[in-house]
C-alpha cells in the first residue's frame, strides 16, 4: 500500500513535551501547495507504555477536547513514564465546522477505517491513525459525547470481544476512568468505526459517550477531565493517586435498545435520562406538525432499563435515533 502522505511535525521517538502538527497536504482554491494541520502533542519520558488519547472523531462533541487541550498544555515529561500521544481534534474540519462530519468531503471519520492512503482528506485520516498511530499505543481512549442530535447519559464504555483476556483489559480501562456509568456497548453497525480498528490490533479500547447537545457542560467537562488522569494511571503512564468512582454498570444486551423514529414531527419526551423505564412504557411521543387533529405516534420501550440516550433537538425526521434503553448488569 502507499505511504501515508500526512508528514508528522513531532518525532513519536523523542523524549520530553512537543506541541506539533499531522502535516496533511490539502491543495485547493485558498492555498494551491496548501495543507490542513492537524493539532498534535506527544509527550514522552523514556520506555514504557504508550497511550493514544482523542477527541472530536465527531467534530461537535466537545468534552474530549476541552479535558485533552487542558492535558496537552499542562503534562510535563516528568510526570509520565512511556508516552501520550494526544489528538483533541481528530477529524478537524469538522470540528473547526462544529459538524460531525467534513466540509471538505462529508467523511464521517468513524465510519471510514482502516481509510485510504489515496482518498478523500478523511479516508486519509483514518489511514495515518490505522496504520501509524494505533500500532504505537497500548491503551487507545477515545473521547464521544452525543453532538449536536442526541444526549447521553455520561457512561465509559467498551464493547464484548472475542478475546476474553482482551475484553476483560478493556472493563478494567472503562472502570479506571470512573464515569458516572460503565457501558459495555452494542454498536449499530461497527463497520468502519475506529473502535473496531483498534480493538482488531489487539489495543485496549476505550470510548465514551458523556453529554451532548452539541456543547458541554461542567459536570460533564470534570468527569472527562478525571476520566482522562485515571485512564493514564491506570495504564501505568501518568504518576499520582487515581479518583475513583464506583460506576453504575449497564448492558446493551440486543438490538431493542434502540428505539428509531417511523414518523417525524414535534418531540415530545416522557422519560428523561437516567430514568428507569419497563417494557411497554411510552419513552416518547411525537406529534405531527403537518395538521392538527391528529395523534401523535407513540414510542415504547422495547425491554426494562434505563433511558441512557435521547435525540437532543425539539424536531425529529423519520429514521431518526429517537431513543436508548440500557439495562442495568
Ligand atoms: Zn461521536
Amino acid at each position: 500500500m502507499k505511504p501515508s502522505p500526512i508528514v508528522p511535525t513531532v518525532d513519536f521517538e523523542q523524549d520530553g513535551v512537543q506541541h506539533g502538527f499531522l502535516r496533511l497536504p490539502w491543495s485547493r482554491d485558498e492555498s494551491a501547495w496548501g495543507n490542513l494541520m492537524i493539532p498534535i502533542a506527544v509527550i514522552r519520558n523514556g520506555r514504557g507504555p504508550t497511550a493514544l488519547l482523542t477527541g472530536a472523531n465527531h467534530g461537535d462533541e466537545y468534552e474530549g477536547p476541552i479535558a485533552l487541550v487542558d492535558l496537552a498544555r499542562t503534562v510535563t515529561r516528568n510526570d509520565v513514564r512511556g508516552r501520550v500521544i494526544i489528538v483533541p481534534f481528530m477529524n478537524y474540519p469538522a470540528f473547526r465546522a462544529a459538524r460531525r462530519v467534513s466540509p471538505i468531503d462529508g467523511g464521517n471519520l468513524n465510519r471510514l477505517f482502516p481509510g485510504r492512503p489515496d482518498g478523500t482528506v478523511s479516508e486519509k485520516i483514518a489511514d495515518f491513525f490505522q496504520r501509524t498511530l494505533l500500532p504505537m499505543a497500548d491503551f487507545v481512549l477515545d473521547l464521544h459525547s452525543g453532538g449536536r442530535t442526541l444526549d447521553f447519559l455520561p457512561f465509559a464504555a467498551c464493547h464484548a470481544l472475542e478475546d476474553k483476556a482482551q475484553e476483560a483489559r478493556a472493563i478494567a480501562a472503562r472502570d479506571a476512568f470512573s464515569a458516572p456509568y460503565a457501558m459495555t456497548m452494542l454498536e449499530i453497525d461497527a463497520g468502519g468505526m475506529y473502535d473496531t480498528a483498534a480493538e482488531a490490533l489487539g489495543k485496549v479500547f476505550v470510548t465514551t459517550e458523556i453529554g451532548g447537545g452539541g456543547t458541554s457542560t461542567g459536570r460533564t467537562v470534570a468527569i472527562a477531565r478525571r476520566g482522562v488522569r485515571n485512564f493514564l494511571i491506570h495504564a501505568g503512564i501518568l504518576d499520582g493517586v487515581a479518583e475513583h468512582h464506583a460506576s453504575i454498570e449497564l448492558d446493551m444486551p440486543s438490538a431493542d435498545c434502540f428505539t428509531f423514529s417511523e414518523s417525524e414531527g414535534l418531540l415530545e419526551p416522557a422519560v428523561d435520562l437516567g430514568a428507569p423505564v419497563r417494557e411497554g412504557d411510552v419513552i416518547a411521543r411525537i406529534h405531527p406538525i403537518d395538521r392538527l387533529g391528529a395523534e401523535p405516534r407513540d414510542y415504547r420501550a422495547k425491554l426494562g432499563g434505563i433511558l441512557v440516550a435521547r435525540h437532543f433537538p425539539g424536531l425529529v425526521g423519520i429514521g431518526d435515533s429517537v431513543a436508548v434503553v440500557a439495562v442495568a448488569s
